[in-house]
């Protein structure tokens, strides 16, 4: 999609630190992140949210969890722990509409 960022960074048009990438999915650090391993995993494809996947995308969207989980290893944060979450929409505080995974871990989280 021709004006989002986290289509660009998929494109390559927006630099970002890309920390893993395969043909379906890319991951990168937040530019802010809130731990010490902040990543977003996304789908190259442009879906903007959870509320607007489709059954064709099912593989799509289970492959973010497979790809989250490789990283959690690499990050080393598989054995101690981190969370991963979908913002979606105004209320879950949701800033850029391109579907994205949210890997956080490196310290204890709130209501853990
Ligand atoms: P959300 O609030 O769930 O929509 O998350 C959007 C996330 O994207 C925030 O944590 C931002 O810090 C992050 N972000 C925004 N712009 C960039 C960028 N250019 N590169 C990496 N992360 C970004
Ligand atoms: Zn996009």
């Amino acid at each position: 999609m021709q004006n989002c960022l986290f289509c660009k960074i998929a494109n390559k048009e927006v630099p970002a630190e890309i920390i893993y990438e395969d043909d379906k999915s890319i991951a990168f650090n937040d530019i802010k992140p809130v731990t010490p391993v902040h990543l977003l995993i996304i789908p190259k494809k442009h879906i903007p949210s959870i509320n607007h996947l489709e059954l064709r995308d099912k593989e799509l969207a289970g492959g973010l969890f497979l790809v989250a989980q490789k990283i959690a290893r690499a990050e080393g944060v598989d054995k101690t722990g981190y969370r991963l979450i979908f913002n979606i929409g105004k209320d879950a505080g949701q800033t850029v509409d391109h579907l994205h995974l949210h890997l956080l871990g490196g310290k204890k989280l709130p209501w853990a």
